[in-house]
């Protein structure tokens, strides 16, 4: 039996329990705070930096200036009560905790494994029963590697299964320290044109690309997804660029595509950013069956949404 420390720390940002979506069976999410990629549709801005943040929901204010009399580093202003100046903050919750509306709410808390372990143990039996297990999410979980690697030993310890969201952008250390922990891998694939990638996602997709290898490779189950993004990768081409390179992956026979939806929207309202992907539409089942066709005829079993 490896060694856990259980005392290894990670900043987590929510634990999601009842998800049927991310993995087999009925799961519970961790997510992960920091990913090192900026996709502009990101559903989940909260996850991008690793500190936690603090998002501000003005309609809820009072304006009692509570925030800005608590914050130790003067990262509220007296003067504008409530707005955070993001670049000061160091996510440490005092103002969060004065706030008499909640209009202040703190995303992403320091938990070490054990902590984390005794919220999951709580939907043991559905695991069990439902052939489910845990779901590393984020973020991209590969950024703080060593806590995920803590924490999925001690979920194997307990005998669950374990599934992994990543993006495949991590150290080849990151990839070969976690992955041995994981029953399932869920892997980000978002466009063969490294232009297109750089341009939407932040970084080209060289290291994505060598490290989908990689991770193929090391023979887990690896389901490709395909977030399907209008003007990014929502193209016959694109899909069977996309279909060709999963040809090249061991043992990969499936791929989810994913519509690409508005559900973070608020989210960057909330932490006073602008929304990236402006008045672009939602994408439904109907509008990406084509690209399912596609994959079908390159012999992948395809799923939309998952
Ligand atoms: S989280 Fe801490 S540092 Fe950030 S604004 Fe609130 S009190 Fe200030
Ligand atoms: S403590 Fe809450 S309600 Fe009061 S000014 Fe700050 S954000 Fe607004």
């Amino acid at each position: 039996m490896a060694s856990i420390n259980y005392k290894a720390k990670g900043v987590v940002f929510d634990i999601q329990r009842f998800s049927v979506n991310d993995g087999p069976g009925i799961r519970t999410i961790v997510f992960l705070k920091g990913c090192p990629l900026r996709c502009q549709w990101c559903s989940n801005p909260e996850s991008q930096r690793v500190a936690p943040d603090v998002l501000f929901d003005a309609s809820e204010c009072i304006r009692c200036g509570k925030c800005a009399n608590v914050c130790p580093h003067g990262a509220i202003k007296p003067e504008n009560p409530g707005h955070v100046h993001r670049d000061i903050c160091v996510g440490c919750g005092e103002c969060v905790g004065v706030c008499p509306t909640g209009a202040l709410i703190l995303k992403g808390e320091v938990s070490t494994v054990e902590e984390v372990i005794r919220q999951l143990k709580k939907d043991t039996v559905m695991y069990r029963k439902s052939g489910g297990g845990i779901t590393l999410s984020g973020g991209e979980p590969l950024v703080q590697w060593e806590f995920a690697t803590e924490l999925l030993k001690a979920c194997k310890a307990q005998g669950w299964n374990t599934a992994i969201e990543t993006t495949g952008y991590g150290s080849s250390e990151a990839i070969e320290s976690v992955i041995p922990w994981i029953d399932y891998v869920l892997l980000d694939c978002k466009s063969r044109d490294t232009n297109v990638h750089k341009k939407y996602v932040g970084v080209d997709n060289e290291l994505i690309g060598k490290n989908s290898v990689h991770i193929a490779e090391l023979g887990k189950n690896t389901i490709i997804r395909v977030p399907t993004i209008p003007g990014v990768n929502a193209t016959e081409e694109d899909f069977r660029k996309i279909a060709e390179f999963a040809k090249t992956l061991s043992g990969v026979d499936t791929i989810h595509i994913l519509p690409y939806h508005r559900y973070g929207e608020n989210k960057y309202k909330l932490l006073d950013r602008d929304y990236p992907m402006g008045q672009i539409k939602e994408l439904h089942a109907e509008d990406v069956e084509i690209f399912k066709d596609i994959l079908e005829q390159y012999g992948f079993k395809c799923l939309i949404g998952g």
